[in-house]
């Protein structure tokens, strides 16, 4: 049963072969018996979700239907959850039971999704290996001493493992992606202001968005219908209707124009992934569509122009966390500044804290103009790339990440090196579009994404390529040894 999808969990609940509190024990024993080995939960919500399968099972019964009622999931830890922890991956929120669900959380609920748990995360959504969580590093099902990416790494682990059959995850600079691509998932960060951000925990808000993690594009269709949509409490949410994108997974991709940037086949990228990533073009050029040369100018200036602006609204945004109103609190302060430096001094981790330093100084007087100002410009630089090759093709393909996933603590002690593998994600964060990473392969036994990008809400088309790729393609469908 744990090997299900969520449109094969739908099909089966719909036919009454199962019913929702039935798989529901099958897969939080599977995660009880499976999960120490990976540690990609931070909490297990075992009552919530036999209740919430049990009413499930009583909305069908009384002639209900929807593909998500009943069905498994699990949340992203920086997700708020109403009388749950909330931990976001870090100390300073250990104790923090959120006072109300996120909209994500209370969409999904109201379609009738169960949550089995919280999911592990780097703190604060700040990494790409899930080794900077306070709750310890996650594994990747593909090798034990491996990263799965991060910082949606726990959702990433648990869904490739097949302990439940999809997650939430957010993605500020590739955070759903990167981790789709190295555990072998389907992946889809949402146009900047398709999913609300309300009650996502914030680390950078003009990047930060939420998505699907699943095992293939038909599945992320489904999640991403009951994520989506226009919220008066998210200021950024955008008032756009939500398609049908299940309806939208089978048009045809004969004379889909594909953009290939040149500038992704740099050094950086590892050639054993450049020539899987030029076999996916091939797959889709049978499918039919044509490929052009394409470039983006601006792109080498991306990761500099991230790593202020991410660390420079994250510095603002944690400066919430003070000892004082939420979360962590230091023992016996002495005075107001010492409760202050000390419970952030304790409750934050050493990136949390290297980001606060560099975006405190990017934004301070004298040098705002120099490092701040200056990546906006170049923000807007990268979006107009997009624009320009947008005129020109349908989507942009290319690589997810230069490299397969890492040894679990090689890139600990070289913050920039983990930095650098960012490169092709978080072009799509700056200019808020929607992009897709799907697998495409195995280098070493590790699995490979690619990335496939398009124009502001069209999700659909990212989603209708993926599931036609998939149709004649098997990757997505391997499945990790042992699991
Ligand atoms: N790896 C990037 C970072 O560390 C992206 C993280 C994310 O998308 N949340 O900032």
């Amino acid at each position: 049963m744990h090997q299900l999808t969520l449109a094969e969990i739908a099909r089966g609940l719909a036919d009454k072969k199962f019913s929702s509190e039935e798989l529901t024990k099958v897969l939080l024993a599977r995660i009880a018996q499976l999960d120490p080995q990976l540690n990609s939960f931070i909490s297990l919500t075992e009552d919530l979700a036999l209740q919430q399968a049990k009413a499930a099972d009583a909305r069908r019964a009384n002639g209900e239907s929807g593909a998500l009622l009943g069905a498994p999931i699990a949340h992203k830890d920086l997700f708020c959850t109403q009388g749950i922890r909330t931990s976001c991956g870090s100390k300073m929120l250990d104790n923090f039971k959120a006072p109300y669900d996120a909209t994500v959380v209370a969409k999904l609920a109201a379609a009738g999704a169960v949550t089995l748990g919280k999911t592990n995360m780097d703190e604060f959504a700040m990494g790409s290996a899930n080794e900077s969580s306070y709750y310890g590093a996650v594994k990747n099902p593909w090798n034990l001493e491996y990263v799965p990416g991060g910082s949606s790494g726990g959702s990433a682990a648990a869904v490739a493992a097949r302990l439940l059959p999809a997650a939430t995850g957010t993605d500020t600079g590739g955070s759903i992606r990167q981790p789709a691509a190295l555990t072998n998932l389907t992946g889809l960060k949402p146009t900047y202001g398709r999913v609300s951000r309300w009650g996502m925990i914030a680390y950078a808000s003009s990047l930060d968005q939420g998505g699907p993690l699943a095992r293939t594009a038909e599945d992320c269709a489904i999640l991403l219908q009951g994520m989506a949509g226009f919220d008066p409490q998210d200021s950024t949410s955008i008032d756009e209707p939500v398609p049908d994108y299940s309806a939208g997974l089978n048009g045809s991709l004969q004379g889909l124009r594909i953009g290939v940037p040149k500038e992704y086949f740099s050094a950086g990228l590892d050639p054993r992934i450049a020539d899987l990533i030029m076999a996916s073009v091939e797959e889709l050029k049978k499918l039919g569509a044509v490929i052009k040369d394409i470039s983006l100018p601006n792109m080498q200036h991306a990761i500099p122009a991230y790593y202020v602006i991410a660390p420079a609204e994250a510095s603002s945004n944690l400066s919430r966390f003070d000892g004082v109103r939420f979360g962590y609190r230091c023992e016996a302060p002495k005075n107001l500044e010492d409760l202050y430096k000390r419970s952030r001094g304790e409750g934050f981790g050493p990136e949390v804290q290297r980001r606060i330093m560099v975006g405190a100084y990017a934004l301070s007087a004298g040098y705002y103009d120099a490092y701040y100002l200056k990546a906006q410009k170049i923000r807007r630089l990268i979006k107009n790339d997009f624009m320009a090759a947008f005129n020109e093709v349908d989507i942009i393909l290319g690589p997810t990440t230069p490299n397969p996933a890492w040894k679990l603590g090689a890139k600990n002690s070289d913050p920039v090196a983990a930095y650098l593998e960012d490169v092709y994600t978080i072009t799509a964060n700056l200019a808020g579009l929607p992009g897709l990473s799907m697998p495409a392969g195995f280098v070493d036994g590790l699995p490979v994404g690619v990335q496939l990008l398009a124009p502001y809400f069209q999700e659909g088309r990212l989603l209708n390529v993926a599931h036609q790729y998939q149709q004649n393609t098997d990757w997505h469908t391997r499945t990790p040894t042992g699991f």
